[in-house]
């Protein structure tokens, strides 16, 4: 059998511009692991010092602010991580830390949503982190507030409930790696672009979430995000 021409055109993901009626269209998801000395000794790996590293997460994986998603296939420990979010509106290759901001679009409240165990059992063998990191729904974002709006937060708490009860807590400027380094360190790998969007990483206190749960992450000076796992199917 043949599929007839032309094929279903691919959607453009994209996400609300806060204040604006213009959307912000998304390139490539680029996610920092380990950037908060209380995760890395939560997780008991890596050193506090090791260079920053990244992974990726399909533009498609994204979900908005107020979304419901289905509990993952191939999991038995689905686990959030509050991440700051950076938005960038130019891009580039080699960029200095003084050119870094410069690049920003704006920011946003993530959730990089793991399915912990692939992501242990690929760990230990040695195997690309996608079955963990990089699976369907696994970016819900909220709205990017430009920064003519909020300009560059660089302090300010970072936090995640679980249906209303604290589970993680943080400060932004706790972030080993600070968003000019990781943007400088990023564009040294990969030519930056537009509509590119950086998961920062996250504090400690990571855990489970199960079918029916809320999360309402907030990050001090940029916003908020509410995702619910949809409840199990009767
Ligand atoms: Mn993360």
């Amino acid at each position: 059998m043949t599929l007839p021409l032309p094929l279903p055109v691919v959607p453009q993901p994209s996400l609300p511009i806060a204040g604006s009626a213009d959307r912000f269209p998304i390139r490539r998801i680029y996610c920092v692991g380990r950037n908060y000395v209380d995760h890395i000794r939560e997780m008991k790996e890596g050193d506090e010092r090791d260079p920053p590293f990244f992974f990726q997460k399909p533009s498609d994986a994204i979900v908005e602010d107020g979304g419901v998603v289905a509990y993952p296939a191939d999991t038995e420990d689905f686990q959030f991580e509050i991440e700051l979010v950076v938005a960038l509106g130019a891009g580039g290759r080699d960029l200095t830390k003084a050119q870094a901001l410069d690049a920003v679009f704006g920011y946003a409240v993530g959730l990089d949503l793991t399915r912990r165990d692939q992501q242990r059992d690929m760990r230990a063998k040695m195997l690309p982190w996608e079955r963990g990191k990089a699976f369907d729904a696994s970016a819900p974002c909220g709205a990017i507030v430009p920064v003519s709006a909020i300009g560059h937060p660089a302090k300010g708490s970072i936090t995640l409930d679980v249906d209303g009860a604290p589970r993680q807590s943080g400060d932004i400027a706790h972030m080993i790696w600070n968003v000019p380094e990781i943007i400088a360190n990023l564009s040294a790998s990969y030519a930056l672009a537009p509509g590119d969007l950086i998961m920062t990483g996250t504090p400690a206190g990571v855990g489970p979430v199960r079918p029916g749960e809320t999360m309402h992450g907030r990050v001090e000076g940029v916003g908020t995000i509410t995702i619910t796992v949809a409840p199990c199917e009767a």
